[in-house]
C-alpha cells in the first residue's frame, strides 16, 4: 500500500499508509485533530535495477568475499615468451 504525507497546518508533515486511491484530500491531524491537507510528492522509486546500485553493490561485496580465480589464467595464444627488445642480437642471449 502506497504511503501519502499529509501537512497539518499547525504540526508538521505526517505519514499514513492507505489503499491506493482512498486516501482523502483532507485528513484529521492524528496530533492536534487540524484538518491536514495531503500533500504531492515524489514517488520512492526503488533503484535496485539501476547500474549505478549494481555498481556499489558489487564493489560492497568484494570488499568482504573477494572473487575466487578457479582454473589456469587466460593465454595470450603465443607460446613463445614476449619479445622486449627490438635488437636481434639480444635474442642470442642465454636465457634462465
Ligand atoms: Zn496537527
Amino acid at each position: 500500500m502506497p504511503i501519502y504525507e499529509y501537512r497539518c497546518p499547525r504540526c508538521e508533515v505526517y505519514e499514513i499508509i492507505r489503499v491506493m486511491g482512498k486516501a482523502p484530500a483532507e485528513d484529521a491531524c492524528p496530533t492536534c485533530g487540524q484538518p491536514a491537507r495531503r500533500k504531492i510528492s515524489a514517488p520512492h522509486v526503488s533503484r535496485t535495477g539501476t547500474a549505478v546500485f549494481q555498481l556499489i553493490e558489487s564493489t560492497e561485496r568484494s570488499a568482504s568475499e573477494p572473487r575466487v580465480v578457479s582454473g589456469s589464467l587466460p593465454s595470450t595464444g603465443k607460446g613463445a615468451a614476449p619479445i622486449y627488445s627490438s635488437n636481434p642480437l639480444h635474442r642470442k642471449l642465454p636465457r634462465p
